[in-house]
């Protein structure tokens, strides 16, 4: 079905059930208020002109409006175009430009970045942006407006001219491993894998979800909000940008039962000082995601955040975004350790990357995932699009992962990360794993440099505990003297206070490589 007929069939079942709670304002949409404004916002649009396919850009941290526009757009079959909050003038325009958009709504600020200067700096040369409102303009007001006081009757009509398979989302990539690419998603892609991540989570209309990952990816719009309107459940964004402290307060005050994370923002939340002093006793489940999930991590999000349900779930942009996830029935060790089993009507295979044939179970090879939720292709890269999606429509993820006999997957990192050391594969993930143990490491990631000897040597970056000794290389390679064996063990190691990041809180070890070969010479 479509984004706007699912929400309007979810506000016609629960009635005047919560939708969603904007924390840092306070201001609260029961389902019927929240289709109010998303209609209202729908046909302020119209009225700009803005029709079925037309792009539109949403520039803006989490809040309320972001999820009008969201839904909105959707009614109208425009195209919705997320616009990264980090970006500046550079990659602003060259999404303006990539995605040909026509009507943008903006934040006038965020953080220390001022919107409205950039968007006067790059305006000239995007010919076809026709029309920039800012959020609270009064020029936002008047769209909203303009919607209330039109006639209805016309969204009727524009939604008998949707299909499901419209696309819908221009969703650039988190730009971990290079430049971000536009992938294209239609409603049967987010709408059917948001329904799905809700059912993996068990949600129900009792369900309150605290979101603190960005909208601007599909885990916060996809897994976030339509896994919540699709089941009745109530969407609780804790702040605009993430922050740890916000997050676990939305927990506490709004009684969450969920809550979302990449592994960082959990780590984060875990070392914050009064952390004992929140009531986290509403959490039941949530979603950790995006990268690696520590096992550490996930053990302490169990036992110290009481989500005995919470489940990993694995994917990409290019998927809508989710294709794995670990299952409320499978045991801790499973639940903590794998990304769980292939969702409903999706497949995956793994296989080798050279042959492309499927590995034996147990084998490391590329994962490769096909169905339904799997993206149209690169908004106008078709080179792009023909390098990942094969001509029987497999998306080659460009993760290594290992499938067991009962199915569960175990994603043991990406194929560009893969450390070649003397001629031996190093996964840093299962060496970052190890990191993990150490008691005063807080969070570590390791990377491969380039040595003239063996190729490559490993280097471990690593965050230590506040107050914590000094860590030396010497020191660290004494922790994993014989228990890890000699070719995975860090030649340099560095401390650091953080890690180079994408907004969707991922490490860019891309980044971090530059660095370490600049400063190793
Ligand atoms: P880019 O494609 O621009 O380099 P990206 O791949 O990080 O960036 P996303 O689509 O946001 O962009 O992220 C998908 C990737 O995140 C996956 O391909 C995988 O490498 C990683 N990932 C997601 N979930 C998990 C998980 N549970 N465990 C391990 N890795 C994960
Ligand atoms: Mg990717």
């Amino acid at each position: 079905d479509t984004i706007g007929a699912d929400l309007d069939r979810t506000a016609a079942r629960v009635g005047d059930h919560e939708a969603l709670v904007e924390c840092a304002s306070g201001r609260r949409w029961t389902y019927p208020e929240l289709v109010a404004d998303v209609d209202a916002c729908a046909l302020g649009l119209d009225a700009l002109g803005v029709g079925k396919g037309d792009r539109v850009g949403i520039w803006a941290p989490n809040c309320a409006e972001w999820v009008f526009v969201q839904y909105g757009t959707a009614k109208l079959g425009a195209v919705l175009v997320n616009i990264n909050p980090a970006y500046r003038t550079h990659e602003l325009k060259y999404v303006l430009q990539q995605a040909g958009i026509s009507v943008l709504v903006a934040a006038p600020e965020f953080k220390t970045s001022d919107y409205r200067a950039m968007v006067a700096e790059v305006r000239e040369d995007c010919p076809e942006l026709r029309t920039v409102v800012f959020l609270g303009d009064p020029e936002w007001e008047q769209l909203l407006a303009t919607g209330r006081a039109a006639d209805r009757a016309l969204l009727t009509e524009r939604a008998a001219q949707l299909s499901p398979d419209d696309p819908i989302n221009i969703q650039y990539t988190s730009g971990t491993t290079g430049f971000p690419k536009g992938a294209t998603l239609t409603h049967h892609n987010l709408l059917n894998n948001g329904f799905f991540v809700g059912e993996g989570c068990g949600y129900t209309e009792a369900d309150r979800v605290c979101i603190p990952v960005p909208y601007y990816h599909c885990f916060g719009m996809g897994m976030g909000n339509l896994g919540c309107t699709s089941h009745g459940a109530t969407m609780v964004i804790p702040a605009p940008g993430f922050d740890p402290a916000a997050t676990l307060q939305a927990v506490q005050d709004e009684r969450c039962t969920s809550l979302y994370g990449v592994p960082t923002m959990f780590i984060a939340e875990l070392a914050l000082p009064g952390f004992s002093s929140y009531d986290l006793s509403s959490l039941r489940t949530g979603i950790m995601a995006g990268s690696p999930c520590p096992v550490e991590v996930m053990k302490r999000v169990v036992d110290e955040m009481g989500m005995t349900e919470v489940t990993i779930c694995y994917g990409m942009t290019e998927t809508s975004p989710v294709s794995t996830q670990t299952g409320a029935d499978d045991d801790l060790d499973r639940r903590t350790s794998t990304v769980g089993r292939t969702h409903p009507h999706l497949e995956s295979k793994v296989v080798d990357p050279e042959t492309g044939l499927t590995v034996p179970r147990g084998t490391p090879g590329e994962l490769c995932t096909r169905g339904y939720s799997v993206m149209l292709g690169y908004w106008d890269e078709p080179e792009k699009t023909a390098e990942v999606l094969d001509a029987a429509r497999w998306m080659h993820t460009g993760d290594l992962a290992v499938m067991d006999e009962a199915g569960y997957l175990n994603i043991v990192g990406r194929i560009k990360d893969m450390v070649i050391r003397g001629g031996e594969n190093v996964y840093p993930r299962e060496v970052e794993e190890f990191l993990y143990t150490h008691p005063d490491i807080v969070d570590a990631q390791v990377i491969g440099v380039p040595d003239e000897r063996y190729g490559e040597e490993l280097m471990a970056w690593v965050q230590l505990r506040e107050g914590a000794e000094p860590l030396t290389a010497e020191a660290l390679r004494a922790f994993c003297a014989g228990k890890l064996a000699h070719f995975k063990v860090p030649r340099y190691v560095k401390v650091v206070d953080g890690f180079p990041m994408t907004v969707t809180g991922k490490v860019r070890k891309v980044e971090m490589r530059e660095v370490s070969v600049t400063e190793l010479g």
